[in-house]
């Protein structure tokens, strides 16, 4: 970045001090290069000029040129407006004004030509201008501009301060002549710049806030796009190298008794190959002496607490303490006690650490760890306390990382000398590419593939007015023994009305299934932690039918027998939500149910989302539709970060352009992997001078 793009805005010829302020407070505009970033959302034809019989429904904004007729005032107060006859050779129509009409009047004059601009209207089916721009024009010829002109947003404020989208347009025009090609140098090596065939960069900044024709402002678009993608994946890549090269890791160098006697004695199933796979990823990646980082994503259900588990007791065997964090409560309730069944058998130990586990508890298993004669820990968030002490950490995996920050990972990660392996585990399905980029400092593993023999849920939308078929039905599923979830909406906004709603839901239910032939468990936020849990334990147990609860029971749950899951105001959750949710169900043998409960009206976006459920039941793909839906700013995790948020580029419309970015910043650092090359010089002062986390004195 060049001093002079460094300047302050107020140094710019035509802003000053107050209207410094104001670009500054509406726009966040406080330097040159930030105006230079301040890149107009469309542009507006003014190359062609149409005459008035060309003006269609189609048009947008136009452009005509003519001579003034005629100019009348009429109408009363609020009704008053000024309109006047234009023609040109081929027709006439009005322009109309509501404001400014003295001012309007003394510009007008009848006989006199004009170059006429504004966004097109239809009256009574005739073309009409409202508030045009109108330019004095010598004869009533077609007056060519020879660019097209950008439109750039502003605010109410900066308008009335003389700085609508017109006057930002000049400010960047007397910007755009101050700079040179060594202000904005290009940055791409010569040969990839030559390769690639984008724009310069220089030119880029010109063409797309003052591009010469359409084709060009496309080429300045697509270079300034591949540019964001290309900075963002050059400082990902990056940082995993830096990882990769000069972190410290324990070595996981065999696989022993505790992983093999599982493995051949307690393993209830064969693995899937892509179960099999990402264990191998991790087996390699956990030997070779610097830490892994590994994101393993996996639709739910397909599986990876084993992965998980089979992971920890690597660490186990080569003389390590491992831990598994979980979201919530209820989560590392059921963690501990599936993996707490099957260990005990081949004599390892584990222990739970949640907000609620009993001091007396909570001292052995501290004393126990730091000792080093537990193996396991698993627990909530209350695992990164100061308190919780290991002897020997050497791998954390993380349940459900959208929950936990950055911050708390990093203390975990404190927790030892030697950094210990982080293996994160999210059922939240990005696709792939998005995946890559959002989290592109991670290694990434996915399970793309369901244990077998798993039958598709069968989703249905169903309105209020079906809802004691729908009861009838699960009395139906539930003589067949089976159990169900009836979950209700918990949006924080409105916790209590949410709450309330809850509650009568549960004695209406009742009302439903009286007992003592059906029991109900319910959970919510709100219960103290052991109540949640004696709840949840009964549904487990199968002591309860129906579990009432929020969304609580997002996450994780397992519960196999259960084989209805009914969402109640189902239009209130998100597409990935009920997936989510969906996921609790169909974990067993038999054949399970969505329904999707709501209101007999809902907005078009809502059945639009129900009607995806019902047809599609990869994550992965409702994954995609979600974000057509929502946009990437949505997807959890990544909202705060801003990793899919760029200012130009879409990660969803731009996705083969993001590809491609990704794959010239791997080849460029494979190549030069410190851009240490004197023509990749110019890309390290780039990435050096616009922020960034990538620690330069560890890059050889
Ligand atoms: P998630 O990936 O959603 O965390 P889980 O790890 O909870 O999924 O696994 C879901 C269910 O599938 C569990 O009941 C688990 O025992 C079972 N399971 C996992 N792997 C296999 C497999 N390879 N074959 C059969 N069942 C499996
Ligand atoms: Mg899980």
């Amino acid at each position: 970045m060049s001093r002079l793009l460094q300047n302050p805005i107020e140094y710019l010829k035509g802003v000053g001090p107050l209207r410094a302020d104001l670009l500054k407070k509406e726009l966040g505009v406080f330097t040159y290069e930030d105006l230079l970033n301040h890149f107009p959302f469309r542009h507006i034809d003014r190359t062609r000029v149409s005459t008035i019989s060309q003006l269609t429904h189609e048009a947008d904004f136009a452009q005509v040129a003519g001579v003034v007729l005629q100019v009348d005032i009429i109408g009363q107060r609020s009704g008053k407006r000024l309109v006047a006859q234009f023609k040109d050779k081929t027709g006439v129509m009005e322009l109309t004004w509501f404001k400014g009409i003295s001012w309007v009047q003394k510009t007008i004059i009848p006989g006199q030509s004009y170059l006429i601009f504004g966004r097109l209207g239809f009256f009574n089916d005739r073309p009409q201008f409202v508030h045009p721009e109108v330019e004095r024009i010598e004869v009533a010829q077609p007056l060519e501009k020879n660019y097209l002109e950008p439109v750039y947003s502003t605010t109410e404020k900066l308008k009335a301060k003389g700085l609508g989208g017109r006057q930002l347009a000049k400010l960047t025009q007397v910007l755009l002549s101050q700079i040179s090609s060594a202000d904005i140098p290009e940055f791409l090596s010569p040969t990839l710049f030559k390769e690639l065939g984008l724009m310069e960069r220089r030119e880029a900044y010109q063409q797309i806030h003052f591009p010469a024709n359409a084709a060009l402002a496309a080429s300045a678009l697509k270079r300034l796009k591949f540019e964001e993608f290309f900075i963002a994946q050059l400082r990902m890549q990056l940082i995993r190298a830096q990882r990769h090269n000069h972190s410290v890791g324990v070595v996981f160098e065999k696989v022993g008794n505790a992983f093999n006697d599982y493995y051949s004695t307690c393993l209830p199933f064969e693995l899937t190959n892509a179960q099999k796979r990402v264990l191998k990823e991790i087996r390699n990646d956990t030997a070779k002496g610097r830490q892994m980082n590994r994101l393993l994503q996996g639709d739910v259900g397909s599986g990876k607490t084993i992965v998980a588990l089979l992971a920890m007791l690597l660490a186990v065997d080569n003389g390590y303490q491992a831990c598994l964090m979980a979201p919530t409560e209820i989560l590392a309730q059921q963690h501990f006690a599936s993996i707490q069944g099957s260990l005990s058998t081949i004599g390892m130990t584990i222990g739970l650490i949640t907000g609620s586990t009993k001091t007396a508890e909570r001292k052995k298993i501290l004393a126990a760890l730091e000792e080093g004669s537990l193996h396991l820990l698993v627990g909530t968030h209350a695992l990164i306390e100061e308190t919780v002490k290991f002897s020997k950490l050497g791998l954390v995996v993380i349940d459900e990382q959208h929950r936990f920050g950055v911050a708390q990972r990093a203390r975990l990660w404190k927790k030892a000398v030697v950094p210990p392996h982080i293996l994160v585990m999210t059922a939240t399905p990005i696709p792939r590419t998005l995946a890559m980029t959002a989290y592109g400092d991670l290694d990434y593993s996915a399970i793309d593939e369901l244990p077998p023999g798993r039958k598709p849920i069968q989703t249905a939308h169903r309105y209020e007015k079906d809802r004691s078929r729908v009861m009838e039905f699960i009395k139906t599923e539930i003589s067949k023994g089976r159990q169900c979830y009836i979950i209700y909406p918990l949006i924080e906004e409105s916790a209590k009305l949410d709450y309330e709603n809850l509650m009568k839901g549960y004695e209406e239910v009742k009302a439903f299934f009286p007992e003592p032939a059906y029991w109900i468990s319910m959970v919510h936020g709100r219960q103290p932690a052991a109540q949640k849990e004696i709840n949840m334990q009964r549904f487990v147990s199968g002591d309860t039918q129906i579990m009432v609860a929020t969304t609580v029971i997002e996450v994780g749950v397992n519960v196999p027998n259960a084989t209805v899951m009914l969402i109640e105001s189902a239009e209130k959750f998100g597409l990935s939500q009920l997936h989510q949710l969906r996921g609790r169900v169909g974990r067993g043998a038999e054949k399970s149910y969505c329904i999707l409960l709501t209101p007999p009206s809902i907005g078009k976006e809502a059945s639009e989302r129900m009607k995806i459920m019902a047809k599609t039941a990869s994550g992965f793909e409702i994954a995609e539709k979600d974000l057509l839906l929502r946009g990437p700013g949505e997807i959890e995790g990544t909202r705060q970060s801003g990793a899919l948020n760029f200012k130009l580029a879409n990660v969803l419309q731009d996705r083969p352009l993001l590809e491609w970015a990704r794959e010239q910043a791997a080849r460029v650092l494979d190549a030069d992997p410190s851009l240490g090359k004197p023509e990749n010089q110019p890309l390290r002062i780039y990435l050096q001078q616009h922020r960034g986390a990538v620690n330069w004195s560890k890059i050889s």
